[in-house]
């Protein structure tokens, strides 16, 4: 299968996701853009898992260009409440493990909309994290002021 949109002669070999963009692994695609791909998890944390990617290979979510950015997001808005209907979720988390200590196993930019259910044992984004730091509220000044730039 020929994915629409993409030019895929930058595609690395061994990206199972830019495989799936190109047609060569298969996958249950619920949604589809010139740019971007949306499928069902194949090992889903919870019933409707999906998974909503750039076609382009991109590793880290910071490296993708505005444009891709807004319709990257776009699509993940546009599924979120769909998902969450179909499965007759409570909520979603949303999220993107950006890089291999956060947990990316896949090297290729993904949004995680994983259903939740009242009472399914699972926890929030903050249970993703270490042990919370202390921080002192200079410390906390210094960072924000060096994100700012
Ligand atoms: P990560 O840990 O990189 O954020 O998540 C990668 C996700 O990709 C995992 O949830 C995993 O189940 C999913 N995944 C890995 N390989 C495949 C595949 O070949 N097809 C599909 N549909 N999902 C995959
Ligand atoms: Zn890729």
């Amino acid at each position: 299968m020929i994915r629409r949109g993409v030019d895929l002669s930058h595609m690395p070999d061994d990206c199972v996701f830019c495989s799936i963009v190109a047609g060569e692994i298969p996958a249950r695609t619920v949604h589809e853009t010139d740019e971007v791909l949306a499928f069902l998890d194949a090992n889903p944390l919870a019933p409707g898992h999906t998974l909503v990617i750039p076609k382009v290979h991109v590793r880290h979510v910071g490296e993708i260009d505005d444009d891709l950015t807004s319709e990257l997001f776009a699509a993940v808005a546009e599924l979120t409440p769909r998902i969450r209907d179909v499965v007759n979720a409570d909520a979603a988390n949303v999220g993107i493990n950006d890089g291999r200590a956060a947990g990316q196993e896949v090297p290729h930019v993904h949004v995680h909309v994983i259903p939740r259910f009242e009472g399914d044992d699972g926890s929030p984004i903050h249970a993703v994290a270490g042990e919370r730091p202390e921080l002192t509220d200079d410390e906390l000044d210094a960072i924000a002021a060096d994100i700012t730039g």
